[in-house]
């Protein structure tokens, strides 16, 4: 085998330079590799964009044999091996886009030992077909990416994952690294019991971002305000703009080209030529803007990103990071911005309470959407928040939207009350259910055909509600669904009470609430009552 750790740690480093023409390991790069040479198993926690790759092909090609390295990417395989056999490394990838006659050939030259890695997707595992290929050559050890697919209640969750803890059963002497860019402790805690990895060592990369700002302001009107941070901060950078839905991916890469920005969409609706053609105009181009769902970016290494921006509420924390995480690779100053707004609430809750599946899976669900909301509402520094979600302490980073401008808080607790009453005059009415427009309206006072139509301009909360605009209603109504004292029902998103509602409206709560910074010249916050 390899030998001692000096000697695997003195042939690591000559194949980083030799082979991948680096200078020196990036964090626990040598460590990992150190490990995983002398036979250890790892359990490995790194940013997207951290190195994870170097942390297995690095110790496949100093042991003997393949490395093996399962992975769900497989529209990314090809360019993986086509880029490993760039740099001299022999690589091979088996996966459901092929021939027969391809596969033979890879197969061939695996049982030869002419491979020093070969990918594959995780189907291939299921049948005994590949595990018996596996045992007649020789493997120097199994590299299992984007681990996290293995957590059942994660934001990934891939069945097929389930079964690579036979790989263990089979082959208890080869090593096994599994590495993953999602790092909370429950989903750390699933991936070593799923996948037998109870004596593996774990190694936890810092997830401080330094060179990324973090900002999140209110959405208003998106796809104008996406314009002008393009145009005022990010003239001609590389971009990746995420969208939830894709009529809202398409509507909004129409708008920047309109607006002469060089954009193009990216989902899973188009056809397979032109996303690829897409994605690789992105990878080869200077400037060029994609946006997409997040189907776009999953192992997309483009070190030039300048900006992330989402339209919508990312549904988990661990996604939002892990997509702003495409940012700034390079180390570069770099911005995430997300604009988020009421609707954006409604819409998530609405989704979650209507979702199928049973009560434990939309608690998990809701506690994801709730850490994202923590985020966006937090009077804190934003990446503090962040890296405290990810099991790390971090001081005020001084870049971030709050940390340059300290949002003031204060004290809501009558607005909350008139909202919170209005909700209980309109659930008296039982026969109907409304939502927060309705709700605005009948406290601006405005007399639209539904306000009329229902004989909302009788109730006694009609117009109490016009020392606010509008927009601050909004904002205090997606705060206080944000902080549990209002909830979502059924499929037209109903506002209902929670809990602790009558709390507030019983005066013995006080609500606290963000002040939202001033509003971009241009429209008046007020409404038009
Ligand atoms: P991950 O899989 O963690 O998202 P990758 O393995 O794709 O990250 O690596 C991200 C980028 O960093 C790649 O371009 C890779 O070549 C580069 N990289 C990795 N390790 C080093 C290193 N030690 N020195 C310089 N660049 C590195
Ligand atoms: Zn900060």
């Amino acid at each position: 085998d390899a030998g001692g750790g000096g000697a695997g740690g003195d042939e690591a480093l000559r194949v980083l330079r030799r082979v991948f023409g680096y200078d020196s390991f990036r964090g626990p790069q040598q460590e990992i590799i150190d490990h995983v040479i002398a036979g250890g198993d790892a359990l490995v926690l790194m940013p997207t964009g951290g190195g994870k790759s170097l942390c297995y092909q690095i110790p496949a090609l100093v042991r003997r044999g393949t490395g093996v390295v399962v992975s769900p990417l497989i529209a990314l395989m090809q360019d993986q091996v086509d880029a490993l056999r760039a740099v001299g490394v022999r690589a091979g990838f088996l996966n459901s886009t092929q021939d027969m006659e391809e596969r033979r050939l890879v197969e061939a030259e695996f049982l030869a030992g002419e491979l020093d890695l070969l990918y594959l997707a995780p189907e291939r595992l299921r049948g005994e077909a590949t595990m018996s290929l596996l045992a007649r050559g020789e493997v120097s050890l199994f590299a299992i990416d984007e681990a996290h697919c293995v957590a059942q209640w994660g934001h990934d969750f891939r069945p097929d994952y389930l079964a690579l803890s036979a790989l263990h059963e089979r082959w208890p002497g080869i090593p096994r690294i599994a590495l993953t860019a999602t790092a909370t402790e429950a989903t750390h805690t699933e991936i070593a019991r799923r996948l037998d990895l109870g004596g593996a060592r774990h190694f936890v990369a810092s997830f401080d971002r330094p060179n990324i700002q973090y900002r999140i302001e209110p959405k208003n009107d998106p796809r104008k305000q996406l314009l002008r941070l393009l145009r005022t901060e990010h003239e001609g950078d590389a971009g990746i703009v995420y969208c939830l839905s894709r009529a809202s991916v398409e509507r909004t890469a129409e708008f920047l080209v309109r607006n002469g920005i060089e954009a193009v969409p990216y989902h899973a609706g188009l056809d397979a030529p032109v996303r690829a053609a897409h994605q690789s105009r992105f990878l080869r181009e200077d400037g060029l803007v994609v946006v997409a769902t997040i189907a776009f970016g999953m192992g997309i290494d483009k070190p030039d990103v300048r900006f992330v921006a989402h339209l919508d509420l990312p549904k988990s924390l661990e996604g939002y990071y892990q997509e702003t995480g495409r940012a700034g690779r390079d180390g570069l100053p770099s911005t995430a911005w997300l604009a988020y707004g009421l609707q954006d609430v409604v819409q998530q809750r609405k989704m979650i309470e209507t979702s199928e599946g049973g009560e434990a899976h939309r608690r998990v669900l809701r506690a994801h959407v709730d850490a994202m909301l923590a985020l966006c509402e937090t009077v804190e520094c934003r990446r503090v928040h962040l890296l405290d979600y990810f099991g790390e302490k971090g001081t005020a980073c001084g870049n971030c939207d709050t940390c340059l401008t300290p949002p003031a808080s204060w004290d809501g607790t009558v607005p909350a009350q008139k909202v919170l009453s209005t909700v209980v005059r309109l659930d008296r009415e039982r026969r109907q259910k409304f939502g927060a427009g309705q709700i605005t309206d009948i406290l601006l006072g405005r007399k639209t055909a539904k306000v009329i139509q229902h004989d909302h301009d009788a109730l006694s909360v009609f117009g109490i509600g016009a020392d606010l605009g509008e927009l601050e209603w909004r904002g205090v109504i997606r705060q206080l669904l944000a902080q549990g004292l209002l909830a979502v029902e059924g499929e037209y998103g109903t506002l209902v009470l929670t809990p602790t509602s009558a709390e507030v409206l019983g005066g013995r709560r006080e609500v606290r609430l963000r002040r939202e910074p001033e509003r971009p010249a241009g429209r008046s916050p007020k409404g038009s009552s």
